[in-house]
């Protein structure tokens, strides 16, 4: 990857647009930050109005181009030959995604090692997108539809899993044979920026894929509220998604819309308590509990909690705090100073509405850096601002239950719908309740599992839409009807 270029301390990115690596046109750049060194590492263009407009316009004309023309087995070569690049340098995607947002390099790693498999999948999905047939109450009509690519998608993404995310979107994308621009979070903009490099290496013609970085206020804005796109992509918070869906419901732009969670955990008494112990603490502290699935309410039944929480309080006091960089580290910094301070903001309101701190509870002093220790709070009930409001942070907000249908209320009464699990030995119950609980993917006596194969999205405030399984690539369709005269 060589489009980077390291002046000074800085490493230096530039955009791809059109094909080509610009910078922006202000001429300015911003730093990225390593928020476990709480230093810049990266100077990324601080792109501009115009920087999107040209953009949307390069996707656009490349639309328009002989890429419109494709057909889905050639899609389907270059997807692959994209796959093939992304496993060869998934290592230094994975450091770079550490450096800018501190999550663990073993779990980067993870991430930037799947994402291959999206484009093989999609690879075998994009020669397959069939029309049908219509059995037309019309007998002097033959009617059949196609499946045409919806046209130029912006995709606006998050800090805390950016190529990932990034690739929900972009692979039923370009195997529909839509062209894309994407907006990293200014958080995290560097991976987008080294992973276009590849997309341009595997040989997708110029203008497919365009990346933008800069401002919300200038990037984020301009690219969801232009004319020129057909579908907006989003991943981040409600509110944001709130904003961007009425942005581009001016265009009329479709959208998907992958949002925010407060996800119960339901542990009953019969559970294995061991495996429920592991799967709530990963669920919660993994990543810092800064994923949008993060299994941010545990609903015990109220015989298991003390047993339950003494597992647990044992587990979070053992976790090891530090350089995300290094292998044995289990829970590295929250990714900016203003997460910190909203995280240690809400669990002071936890307290302050009567919870209880079982374990940690505070910035950590020792490890250094932007860490809160893992912290559970007892003594929850549902209406305090600690069991409604996505925290994001290491957190795990505990309530307790007697019966199965006040778990299914307690677990429903949130305005989210992303994810619940489920921890039982009893069969029945387990499927029962999955089919009572409103979220888009229920675990049961699992959590965190996801698949390239496998619809993911959210019920209510969660999101619109679903990715992921072969059915995203009607999120990237528009459907065409033909009606042919045949007397
Ligand atoms: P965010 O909503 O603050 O920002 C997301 C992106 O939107 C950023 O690129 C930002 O620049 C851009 N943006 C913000 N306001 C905009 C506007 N008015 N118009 C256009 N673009 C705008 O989210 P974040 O803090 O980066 O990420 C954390 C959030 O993302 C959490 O709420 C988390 O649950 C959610 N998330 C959801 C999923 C999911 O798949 N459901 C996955 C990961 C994260």
């Amino acid at each position: 990857m060589a489009t980077a270029e390291r002046t000074s301390e800085l490493t230096r990115y530039r955009m791809l647009i059109g094909g080509e690596w610009v910078d922006a046109a202000s001429g300015e750049t911003f730093e990225s930050v390593n928020p476990y060194l709480a230093e810049p590492w990266a100077a990324i263009p601080e792109g501009t109005a115009e920087d999107v407009d040209r953009a949307v316009k390069a996707a656009r004309a490349a639309f328009e181009g002989p890429w419109g023309q494709t057909t889905g087995g050639e899609r389907s070569k270059l997807l692959r030959r994209l796959s093939t690049l992304i496993a060869e340098n998934a290592d230094e995607l994975a450091r770079i995604e550490t450096r800018d947002n501190g999550k663990l390099l073993r779990e980067m790693r993870g991430q930037t090692g799947l994402i291959p498999d999206w484009y093989d999948y999609f690879a075998g999905a994009a020669d397959k997108i069939d029309g049908r047939v219509i059995a037309s109450d019309k007998p002097n009509f033959l009617v059949y539809t196609r499946k045409e690519p919806i046209g130029v998608v912006a995709a606006v993404l998050p800090w805390n899993s950016p190529l990932l995310l990034l690739t929900f979107k972009l692979a039923p994308a370009l195997a529909a044979g839509c062209t894309f621009v994407a907006k990293p979070s200014e958080q995290t903009p560097a991976s987008a920026l080294a992973f276009a490099e590849l997309v341009q290496e595997a040989g997708f013609p110029a203008g497919v894929f365009n990346v933008v970085t800069g401002s919300t206020d200038v990037v984020g804005k301009a690219l969801v509220a232009h004319p020129g796109v057909n579908k907006v992509a989003f991943t981040g918070s409600t509110e944001t998604g709130i904003a961007v869906a009425k942005s581009a419901a001016d265009n009329l732009a479709r959208v998907t819309l992958e949002l925010g969670g407060k996800s119960p955990n339901i542990v009953f008494a019969d559970a294995d308590l061991e495996a429920a112990a592991n799967g709530v603490v990963s669920g919660i502290f993994a990543a810092t509990g800064q994923t949008c699935i993060a299994g941010s309410r545990l609903l015990v039944e109220e015989s298991a909690h003390d047993a339950l929480i003494e597992r647990l309080v044992a587990r979070a006091n053992t976790i090891k705090l530090g350089d995300p960089m290094e292998p044995e580290t289990e829970m590295g910094p929250v990714a900016y100073r203003e997460q910190l301070d909203k995280v240690l903001g809400l669990i002071q309101a936890g307290v302050d509405e009567g919870a209880a701190v079982a374990c940690g509870g505070r910035q950590d002093p020792d490890a250094g850096g932007l860490f809160v220790q893992p912290t559970i709070l007892t003594g929850v009930r549902n209406d305090m601002t600690v069991a409604r409001e996505e925290i994001f942070g290491p957190v795990l907000s505990a309530l307790t239950f007697t019966t199965e249908d006040e778990a299914v209320a307690l677990a429903n009464d949130t305005r989210y719908g992303l994810a619940a699990g489920i921890w039982t030995s009893n069969v029945h119950r387990a499927h029962r309740v999955a089919h009572r609980l409103r979220a888009g993917t229920i675990w049961v006596n699992s959590y965190r599992t996801i698949s390239y194969t496998t619809p993911f999205g959210g019920f209510g405030m969660s999101g619109i839409g679903r990715e992921n399984g072969v059915d995203a690539i009607d999120h990237y369709t528009e459907t065409k009807a033909v009606w042919v005269e045949l007397t």
